[in-house]
């Protein structure tokens, strides 16, 4: 009980069994597997820097709840300075990672539940806040990961999930029992399902009064009988398989589909049953919580591609470039935009009914709408910088073969003082950066697709407001 280091939350994926397949082929030693290992050590390294000097101060908190010390992972905010938090520690592992570390989605979740719940037992008086409060203890006082399971595999998107010709298109409540409810569907891009001790459920869009049953929310163990996990294929993974020209050597994140195959859910573990009209506030509430975290980590990680674009400047001779400055400055400008935008998003944020404290919706859709676009240009940055072997260096085992090996080692030298080693291997971690898909295709339809975001900005601003100040300055009376 308590935090957990790192090497205990590896252990402890050990004591779980979930169904899982890659490549076609049942999984079976899930946490020793090079391509899920390398993502379980990026979970693992929210527990790392719990355990370092240089970040405890900011990741480890007391939580209210349970009185104890806690990850911040496992906290639902509960002030402003908690909000703040959020996106340090996210722009700090995003540094550490240079990839996605997989547990936000988790806190989203919980935080979101924490608000929401309290919502719907005001108006219903259900007992839905105190069932999650007793799951959130659990979740603090074992320090445990969860997933976000939230975006359904939809069918024909032109259909509601009641229209469709297959209602399992969109998760549903199949059945009620005394003792909890059996639910169906599919769960689709779950981000390190399988490094997480729990799957938690929440509705993936709106709903109408005729789609009862898809409005629900709950959360199961990541081995719960009857749920399937099918890892997803993502550009380079192989070479994690391979052992070769891994490029981050430490960690990776991948995002299987989860199917629920008739999954029983106790009543204690169920948030959310039929109360179609706080679909959308869930949704709303954990996009929008979700797509502030992207702010921060991803800032952090554009963090890494600089210092990657800046070392292959001294390894390449081109230091002292003027428009290589000037592209590092432009880098570094995005990198500081989106964290100001998620830091505001942050600073403006607002306690809700439940004691909870909730961002500022539209700064931290504005915040995701601007990672969608600014980290893709900060990569073509890093590429332009970089140079063409991005795009195709020879491999590591080229590199060890006794006829080929020490030609190119002639051929790939550069600057004197440097390695033509360590060259290979930046070009490598920036190879990966640019084209990992798991990671890079999260940045502009992780959280939802950018049009999600625009809607949402415009739903949530106060437009009367602006249209009055522009008819005040131009003498318009109404
Ligand atoms: C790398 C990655 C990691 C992710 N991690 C997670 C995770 O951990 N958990 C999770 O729950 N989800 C996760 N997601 C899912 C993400 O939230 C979805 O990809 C996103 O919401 C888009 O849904 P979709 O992929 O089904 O695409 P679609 O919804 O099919 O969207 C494709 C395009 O069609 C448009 N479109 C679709 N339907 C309509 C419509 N009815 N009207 C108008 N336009 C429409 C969209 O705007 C978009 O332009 C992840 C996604 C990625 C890529």
């Amino acid at each position: 009980m308590g935090l957990k280091t790192k090497k205990e939350y590896i252990e402890s994926l050990r004591a779980l069994h979930p169904t899982a397949y890659m490549f076609g082929e049942r999984l079976t030693d899930i946490v020793d597997n090079p391509r899920i290992r390398a993502g379980i050590e990026a979970t693992g390294a929210t527990y790392e820097i719990a355990e370092l000097d240089e970040y405890r101060d900011l990741v480890v908190t007391m939580s209210p709840l349970i009185n104890e010390p806690v990850n911040r992972f496992t906290l639902p905010p509960s002030s402003i300075e908690d909000l703040v938090a959020r996106v340090k520690v996210n722009r700090k592992l995003g540094n550490f990672v240079g990839t996605c570390h997989q547990r936000c989605t988790g806190l989203d979740c919980l935080s979101t539940l924490s608000i929401v719940t309290y919502d719907i037992d005001r108006k219903h008086q259900t007992g839905y806040h105190s069932r999650f409060t007793e799951f959130l203890k659990y979740v603090q006082k074992n320090d445990l990961s969860a997933n976000a399971a939230v975006t359904d595999v939809k069918g024909d998107r032109s259909l509601g999930p009641s229209d469709q010709d297959d209602r399992d298109m969109y998760l549903r409540v199949v059945e009620k029992r005394d003792d909890g409810i059996v639910v169906r569907g599919a769960k689709a891009h779950q981000t390190g399902s399988l490094s997480c001790h729990e799957i938690i459920v929440l509705p993936t869009r709106a709903l109408g009064k005729a789609d009862k049953e898809y409005a629900v929310a709950f959360a199961v163990p990541s081995d719960a009988e009857g749920l399937i996990h099918v890892v997803g294929r993502s550009t380079l993974d192989m070479r994690e398989l391979d052992g070769c020209d891994i490029g981050n050597t430490l960690y990776s994140k991948y995002c299987p589909t989860v199917i629920f195959n008739d999954v029983f859910v106790p009543w204690e573990r169920v948030f959310m049953c039929g109360e179609t009209e706080f679909a959308q506030e869930m949704v709303v509430k954990f996009s929008s919580l979700h797509r502030q975290s992207h702010g921060g980590c991803k800032s952090g990680k554009i963090d890494c591609m600089i210092g990657a674009a800046l070392t292959l400047m001294d390894y390449n001779g081109t230091a002292k470039v003027s428009h290589h400055k000037q592209k590092i400055i432009d880098m570094i400008h995005r990198a500081e935009t989106l964290y100001a935008c998620c830091l505001a998003a942050s600073y403006e944020g607002s306690k809700q009914p439940s004691g909870s404290y909730y961002i500022d919706t539209v700064l931290a859709n504005a915040s995701k709408l601007h990672e969608g676009k600014e980290v893709a240009e900060a990569i073509r940055l890093m590429v332009d910088i970089s140079g063409g072997f991005v795009a195709d260096l020879p491999s590591d085992r080229d590199f060890a073969n006794p006829e080929v090996g020490p030609l190119l080692r002639k051929y790939l030298k550069a600057v004197d003082g440097h390695s033509v080693e360590d060259r290979m291997k930046m070009y490598r971690l920036v190879e990966k950066m640019a084209l990992e898909s798991a990671d890079t295709i999260s940045d502009i339809h992780g959280g939802g697709s950018p049009e999600a975001h625009r809607v949402t900005i415009y739903r949530e601003t106060d437009l009367p407001s602006k249209k009055r100040a522009a008819k005040r300055l131009a003498g318009i009376d109404k």
